[in-house]
């Protein structure tokens, strides 16, 4: 081959020489790949099967070094940029049609300092790699709540979990960051030094710059912690999720329950006769003494009779993986979210009609629950400004086919719709799907016009913007 063609960062192709994409190759710690290359193949694919691109080069890097070479060999050549952490997002905006295609999944080193209760996360470990070494300690930050995601992609974006009630999203927790910038230089982000960059690092998702190490403070968790589950019949859902309602402002920052409404999957503690059927799960964590936490859940327990429970004492690593199963990566999925400062009765209502007819038997509907730490933060303490948001509501389509694509996506976005009259108009960058671009304001409501500025001032001419894009335009 003795050239290569490349979508341009402005539009249009470019084709570049072979020898000088295989000299950057040589120049690298990493591996370069091409189209038809052993490896190229299994980089191009990302959790959400939904997503198939095709980039031109895929430079699969090892550290800082070629992190810096490819983002100068990108600007040198005008060439359009994906940047790829753990590969989960739902948009797919981990990778870049026919474009070069910077990996950082290979690094995955966690470095953990127990006695200053901190770790620093290389940019592509998952959520399993850093709790793997933290809780050799009894440590742990705020992450999500599937082992298997980034914790690049959903730091960037704020990042919330079991923890987050109690010690804040992952972003409150974050103490500094290192950054290639869009002229291929590394800087560091903290309070004191490119304190807007890290500002803007904080919610602003992938569009600043490539973090290529990030510094997170630690706290003790576990290593044993009380959680599990209660499945109560649908029937009830109304009266279970009204009582939720009511108990969330009276939990404890320690306690944190959300919810999934879905088809039940073949649970050993629950009955035979129930698989399958929609059921109402409370999903629950308590992240102090599991003996407090017994007696405040007790209120949950008798919100009626359940169909059963699965509520233990277990490694807080176990349950960071519980739902691992349900969430595997190579089905299609599609999502709709929105934030809603309170559930209203009207709220809920919807949520039932549309539980009653979900498209498919992998399909949930689920509500993450926030408030505690993360809403007594100012909003504009971090770019993340949805502070006021307790429930963050996630339309999850997931299914097996392409042939059931349109029929799941619609039953998603009517959903969406008719739901959207209760919500507050917010939405978690995070959860945003590829054709959302028209709600990135929306994500970050009054912290927007300062995330531009920072852009206008940091990446001009829009290097990054395979992500939810901030364009220094807009
Ligand atoms: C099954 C599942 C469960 C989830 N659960 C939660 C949860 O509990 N809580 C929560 O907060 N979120 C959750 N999420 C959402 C998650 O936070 C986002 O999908 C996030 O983008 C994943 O990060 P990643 O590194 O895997 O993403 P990627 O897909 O690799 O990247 C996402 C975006 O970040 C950019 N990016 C990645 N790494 C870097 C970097 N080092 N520097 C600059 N930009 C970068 C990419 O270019 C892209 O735009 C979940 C997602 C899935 C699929």
């Amino acid at each position: 081959m003795s050239s290569i063609a490349i979508e341009k960062r402005t539009g249009g192709k470019k084709t570049i020489g072979s020898e000088a994409v295989q000299a950057l190759g040589q120049a690298m710690r990493g591996q370069l790949l091409l189209p038809g290359q052993e490896g190229y193949d299994s980089a191009r694919i990302i959790w959400n099967a939904m997503i198939d691109k095709r980039p031109a080069v895929v430079a699969r890097c090892a550290g800082v070094a070629d992190i810096m070479r490819c983002v100068a060999f990108t600007r040198e050549h005008d060439l359009l940029l994906g940047v790829r952490g753990g590969g989960h997002n739902i948009a797919g905006n981990a990778l870049c049609e026919g474009g070069f295609q910077i990996d950082l999944s290979p690094m995955r080193s966690v470095r953990v300092d127990p006695r200053a209760r901190s770790a620093q996360g290389g940019p592509g470990c998952t959520l399993g790699d850093f709790d793997h070494e933290a809780q050799a300690f009894g440590l742990a930050t705020p992450l999500g709540i599937n082992s298997t995601t980034g914790v690049a992609g959903l730091t960037l974006g704020g990042g919330f979990g079991w923890l987050s009630r109690k010690y804040g999203l992952t972003v409150d927790n974050l103490e500094s960051a290192d950054v290639v910038t869009a002229n291929a230089e590394l800087v560091h982000a903290s309070k004191e030094q490119n304190p807007d960059l890290f500002w803007a690092l904080r919610g602003g998702g992938g569009n600043f710059g490539i973090v290529t190490n990030f510094e997170y403070r630690l706290h003790p968790v576990g290593p044993n912690v009380l959680s599990g589950l209660i499945v109560f019949p649908f029937a009830d859902a109304r009266s279970v999720l009204g009582k939720y309602r009511e108990l969330v402002p009276r939990m404890s920052d320690d306690l944190n329950v959300w919810v999934v409404v879905r088809k039940a999957p073949p649970l050993p503690f629950l009955p035979t006769e129930v698989h399958g059927k929609e059921v109402v799960v409370f999903a629950l964590f308590h992240a102090g003494d599991p003996e407090a936490g017994r007696r405040e859940i007790e209120p949950l327990r008798a919100f009626g009779k359940a169909h059963g429970e699965h509520i233990g004492v277990q490694p807080y690593t176990a349950w960071q993986r519980a739902f691992d199963p349900l969430l595997t990566p190579g089905a299609r999925n599609y999502w709709k979210s929105h934030n809603f400062a309170d559930l209203s009765g009207e709220a809920i209502d919807t949520l039932i009609a549309y539980a009653g007819k979900l498209p498919s038997p992998h399909t949930e509907i689920f509500i993450g629950l926030l408030g505690g730490k993360t809403s007594r933060v100012p909003a504009d303490a971090t770019a993340y400004a949805n502070r006021d948001a307790r429930f963050v509501l996630n339309v999850h389509g997931r299914w097996e086919r392409p042939e059931e694509d349109e029929r799941c996506i619609g039953w998603a976005r009517e959903f969406f719709q008719k739901s959207a009259p209760y919500a507050s108009g917010s939405v978690y960058v995070n959860f945003m799907t590829q054709d959302e671009s028209d709600r990135v304001s929306a994500a970050y409501g009054p912290n927007y016009r300062r995330l531009i500025d920072v852009k206008k001032k940091l990446d001009p001419d829009n290097v990054f913007r395979q992500n939810q894009n901030i364009a220094p335009t807009s």
